[in-house]
């Protein structure tokens, strides 16, 4: 039986694993947490549960098809339910948008809240929903340094139509030419730090983001988050696959110019295919230190997407104004996105993510309490003076939560723990703690993210966020699927 080792358990290199085993390999997973996920993972503080990373579950039939690619029926495993809203967003002036699922209704809200037409949002949608129809094929459902992908009729059709992608300007100009509000232009910005990207500097293209929540819907899965890695590890374990906790490898050992297998505390373990989860800079940097010539610099070298700070916060109280998904958006978004791109700092109005799991799983907190996910986008690390930094974040959310609220939450909060791009970088081994590996602020992003193969040794895979076609759940799940199709 063909063998196949995987550096890492994120989600990228659970899916992989799962795809190669069905495939006939004998897969064996090396994690260096004692835990598998990643950055999704979960934890207990003091009677709370938090999911530590992605709270935003789309595109959740990337999930599905897993389970039903190695014969099984995914409802067996994993189940999850359709939001009905699918964020709530208040804005300094004291007003507020509930973004609802359903088309009609969503409309129907921003002609109240914002005055902008129906006309104008279907037409925007549909805007979105056209680039989607010549990217997804494109861009990420396949690899895109592989001769093949150019054969085919549909890939030559989307590249013909590649112009009207809108990548020649930013997605707040086109935002800007689509609506008057401001605060709706402000809505369909957000979209960019999906990925961790800068709305004043990322092409329009990603105006494609508003399209996966609005048209596939957002979705909360039973149990939290994790539970999507615990269904997907239980698979994987039935698959035959073979987890490895509290194992970090050290050294992707070559044979010339192929891997020929890995290398842990000097011991060796061979194989036929190499697949690394972990981040491409780390991969290069730590695992193929011995051989700096193979390494893609230019690639290696290119903007991070930003990173995250988030308070987990025991809250006694529950608010009826929240919902599971909420925001609190900054009176002005362009100083606080040069903030974290051009100054590398914080601004002292952020916009404020809060996520509360235990609307939908009341078990996720004490009775008549709630756990807080309050997160606010910050740079990559650089090297700031994060205790500085976040010292006063701290404040300066408590302060707009607390206004918006009409309540000082600070003697609610009875825990709290937090997470921030030194121990993103440390806990997961990404770059920089970026969440979603390169940014995608310049239009030929998408073509300079590393491949999924290396070009340069033989049976080196690469899957996960730090790689094609990006982060994000629902990419990094994709990641996998080309992989698999690459080895043979
Ligand atoms: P990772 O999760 O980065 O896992 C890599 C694994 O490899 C880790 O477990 C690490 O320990 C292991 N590893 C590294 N080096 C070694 C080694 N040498 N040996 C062995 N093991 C090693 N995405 C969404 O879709 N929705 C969201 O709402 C969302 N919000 C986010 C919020 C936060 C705070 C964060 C941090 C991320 C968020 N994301 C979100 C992004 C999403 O979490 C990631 O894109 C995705 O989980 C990345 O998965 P991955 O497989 O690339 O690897």
């Amino acid at each position: 039986q063909p063998q196949a080792l995987i550096i890492g358990a994120g989600i990228a290199g659970i899916a992989t694993a799962i795809r190669l085993a069905v495939k006939g390999y004998h897969v064996q997973v090396f994690e260096a947490n004692s835990y598998p996920g990643g950055k999704l993972s979960e934890f207990e503080q003091q009677g709370y549960r938090f999911d530590a990373g992605p709270s935003l579950f789309t595109m959740p039939q990337y999930v599905d098809e897993l389970f039903k690619l190695a014969g099984k029926n995914p409802k067996d495993y994993f189940t999850y339910q359709k939001l009905d809203v699918v964020c709530n967003y208040f804005y300094p002036d004291g007003s507020r948008l509930k973004a609802y699922a359903d088309p009609d209704k969503f409309a129907a809200e921003i002609k109240l809240q914002t005055g902008e037409t129906a006309e104008a949002i279907n037409q925007y949608n549909r805007n979105s929903a056209r680039i989607y129809d010549i990217t997804n094929h494109v861009f990420l459902e396949q690899s895109l340094h592989r001769l093949q992908t150019y054969l085919s009729s549909k890939t030559l059709k989307s590249i013909l139509r590649l112009f009207q992608i809108d990548a020649f300007r930013t997605m707040n100009a086109a935002n800007q030419s689509f609506f008057k509000d401001k605060r709706l232009v402000q809505f369909y910005d957000r979209y960019a730090t999906y990925n961790g990207s800068n709305p004043y500097q990322a092409p329009a293209t990603l105006n494609v983001i508003p399209h996966l929540e609005q048209h596939f819907g957002a979705y909360f899965p039973k149990g939290g988050m994790y539970s999507i890695i615990s269904s997907l590890v239980k698979l994987a374990e039935e698959s035959g696959v073979q987890f490895h906790y509290n194992f970090p490898i050290d050294e992707i050992v070559l044979a010339g110019k192929k891997a020929s297998g890995i290398k842990v505390n000097d011991d060796f373990i061979g194989a036929d295919v190499v697949v690394s989860n972990m981040d491409v800079w780390f991969t290069y940097r730590k695992l193929l230190n011995k051989h700096p010539q193979l390494f893609p610099e230019k690639i290696l070298n290119q903007e991070r997407s930003s990173s995250a700070l988030i308070f987990y916060w025991g809250i006694k109280k529950q608010f009826d104004q929240l919902d599971l998904h909420n925001i609190f958006f900054s009176a002005d978004y362009e100083a606080e996105f040069n903030a974290i791109w051009k100054q590398k700092s914080i601004h002292q109005d952020p916009t404020v993510y809060l996520n509360i799991s235990s609307k939908h799983q009341q078990t996720d907190a004490p009775a008549g309490h709630e756990n807080w996910f309050t997160m606010i986008n910050v740079p990559a690390n650089t090297g700031q003076n994060w205790d500085e930094l976040i010292k006063e974040a701290r404040q300066n959310i408590i302060k707009k939560l607390s206004a918006q609220l009409g309540e000082n939450i600070t003697p609610l909060i009875e825990s709290e723990s937090i997470l921030d791009p030194r121990s993103i970088e440390s806990r997961t081994s990404s770059y920089q703690g970026s969440l979603y590996g390169t940014s995608s602020n310049s239009q030929f992003a998408a073509f300079l993210r590393h491949a999924n193969r290396s070009s340069k040794i033989k049976n080196l895979y690469f899957c996960g966020g730090s790689v094609h076609p990006g982060g994000g759940i629902p990419l990094a799940l994709l990641s996998g699927r080309i992989v698999s199709e690459w080895v043979d």
